[in-house]
C-alpha cells in the first residue's frame, strides 16, 4: 500500500496530525485541499479517489451510503495471527484473490477505519469548521471540542466574522 500511496498522499502534512495509521487516511482526506483549492488526487485512481470522496462525506455528514457501496466492492475477511510466545489475536486484512495493488490499498484503507472506529480515534478526526478550509485534522483535545484546524488561523477569521456579523447586525437594529 505505502508505494501507491506515497505517490499521492502527503502525511503529516498541515495542522492535526493524526496517530499512525489513521494519519495515512486523514492525508489522503487533505488531498482534496478546499483551503488552497486544489485536488491533488485529480489524476489518482478512481477507486482511490472514491474512498476519499466516501470518507469525507461519511465523516462531515455521518451519511454511510457511499461508503458501504465502496466497501462492498473490496471485502474484508478475518485473519488470526499467532505471536512467537503463542498468543494470538484476529486482524481485518483484504480478501484473498485481491490482485490489484488499488484495491488492496482501499481494502487496506477500509481496515485502518474499522480499526480507528474500535480504537476511539476516528471520532477525533473532523473537518474544520470553516467552509473556505475543511482541513482534515485529529482533535487531540481532551473533551474533543476542537472545531478549527489551527485555533489563530481558521478560528480567529471564523470568530471575526461573526463578531463584525454581530455588530452589523446590533447597529442595524439600532437605526
Ligand atoms: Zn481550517
Amino acid at each position: 500500500m505505502a508505494g501507491l500511496l506515497e505517490a499521492w498522499v502527503r502525511e503529516g502534512g498541515g495542522p492535526g496530525i493524526a496517530p499512525q495509521p489513521l494519519e495515512v487516511v486523514r492525508g489522503l482526506l487533505n488531498t482534496d485541499d478546499r483551503f488552497h483549492g486544489v485536488d491533488r488526487l485529480a489524476d489518482g485512481p478512481a477507486e482511490l479517489v472514491a474512498f476519499r470522496d466516501a470518507s469525507r462525506t461519511y465523516l462531515t455528514t455521518g451519511d454511510t451510503g457511499a461508503l458501504e457501496v465502496l466497501a462492498a466492492r473490496h471485502p474484508l475477511t478475518v485473519t488470526f495471527v499467532v505471536e512467537a510466545d503463542g498468543a494470538s489475536h484476529p486482524r481485518l486484512t483484504s480478501a484473498p484473490g485481491t490482485a490489484d495493488g488499488v484495491a488492496t490499498a482501499v481494502a487496506e484503507l477500509l481496515v485502518i477505519v474499522c480499526e480507528a472506529h474500535v480504537a476511539g480515534t476516528w471520532q477525533r478526526l473532523k473537518a474544520c469548521g470553516n467552509p473556505a478550509c475543511q482541513w482534515v485534522f485529529y482533535d487531540a483535545s481532551r473533551n474533543r471540542s476542537g472545531r478549527w484546524c489551527a485555533m489563530g488561523e481558521c478560528g480567529d477569521v471564523i470568530k471575526a466574522r461573526a463578531y463584525r456579523q454581530r455588530r452589523r447586525g446590533s447597529r442595524s437594529a439600532t437605526v
